[in-house]
């Protein structure tokens, strides 16, 4: 995420922190300050440090466990609204998902009790009223804060954790879209009503129903395409309508076929045999750096990857990726069958049913 820092490594996973989250610890010390002085701004700093402390803890909850599983964590970010651990790739085994999304919020639960059992030994008194930012009562803060996110996180608000063990929960059970689908509906449902609830008495609960209620979608919707992506065999996605170039052809006819089709990506074929490639953005270079009666030999690309027809559309993502754009010519045998870039993915997806169970 762009405009984060970091600010150290736990356990190799990189700790950063928001830009946004600096400027709220800013707020906090001059409103706090405002009222209480300078001791009252400290304090208030000081609470919020400690409460998202909590916050990286539950997150590392989430991480740990997810690298335990063998998921690579990219880093935890802190946010005013709280933290995210990236993950390289969600589970889409039941059990794993289970376990990652359950820890955080009994690592929550578990702080809560840790901070209530501290401030009854100090003889505080622990009713909620107590709570304040800033008359430095942390200990009692600290526990409902705490119990509260524990609670908040296991409701079952798909994609909160406690909608995702939902998930994981159904999935043991039935297909994993069909799963994905009753915890989406039944998290859209909870945000809708943290929404109508939150205009009248919270207005923080009203943004983060809208925040769920599109989580949800949006992961439901990744769901569906990674899902495809791995069924669908990357041959029945192909384009197999184009044009070859030969190495001996020119930049000229190249563009000659550039400028009266859609194609911009080209195989180089010699005597039906696959010798290169010149993709879209290394054609357009050519075009502007060279003249066109350079033959396409000399700007072809002759180091490319290759995919069998029968190999999932997902591979064919992940390579497209990796090179940053351009095409994968797929073959079945010795003998070219077409090609894939990232924009046929797009238009088989949307027109051709890959989205369809
Ligand atoms: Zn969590």
């Amino acid at each position: 995420m762009k405009w984060s820092i970091q600010v150290g490594k736990f356990f190799g996973i990189p700790l950063k922190i928001h830009i946004t989250f600096w400027l709220l610890l800013l707020f906090v010390a001059l409103s706090s300050g405002k009222h209480e002085g300078l001791q009252g701004g400290i304090h208030g700093v000081i609470f919020v440090s400690l409460l998202f402390t909590c916050v990286v803890l539950h997150e590392l909850g989430h991480s740990l466990v997810a690298q335990h599983l063998g998921i690579t964590v990219r880093d935890i970010i802190l946010l005013p609204i709280g933290g995210i651990s990236q993950m390289e790739r969600i589970p889409e085994e039941p059990m794993n998902e289970l376990y990652i999304s359950a820890i955080g919020p009994l690592v929550s639960l578990a702080l809560a009790l840790v901070f209530f059992i501290l401030a009854r030994l100090l003889g505080l008194n622990t009713a909620i009223p107590q709570v304040s930012l800033l008359d430095g009562n942390f200990l009692v803060g600290l526990f409902w804060i705490n119990l509260i996110l524990g609670i908040f996180n296991l409701l079952p608000a798909f994609p909160m954790d406690g909608g995702r063990v939902l998930r994981a929960l159904l999935a043991l059970h039935m297909e994993y879209l069909q799963a994905t689908h009753i915890a989406v509906t039944i998290g859209q449902a909870c945000a809708i009503f943290f929404f109508f609830y939150g205009l009248f008495f919270n207005f923080w609960l009203a943004l983060i129903g809208i925040f769920i209620y599109m989580g949800a979608e949006g992961e439901e919707h990744d769901t569906i395409l990674r899902r495809s992506l791995r069924r669908t065999p990357v041959g029945q996605a192909i384009i197999t309508s184009f044009k070859e170039l030969s190495p001996d052809d020119s930049l000229q006819d190249a563009m000659n076929i550039a400028c009266h089709s859609l194609q911009m990506d080209f195989p180089v074929m010699r005597d039906g045999e696959l010798v290169g490639i010149l993709p879209k953005d290394r054609f357009l270079n050519a075009m502007k750096d060279s003249p066109s009666d350079t033959l396409i030999r000399s700007v072809m690309s002759t180091d490319f990857i290759m995919l069998s027809d029968t190999d999932p559309l997902a591979e064919a993502y992940a390579r497209i990726n990796e090179i940053k754009g351009g095409f994968v010519p797929v073959m079945h045998g010795d003998t070219l069958l077409g090609f894939i870039n990232l924009e046929q993915i797009g238009k088989y997806h949307m027109l051709c049913g890959l989205g369809k169970k």
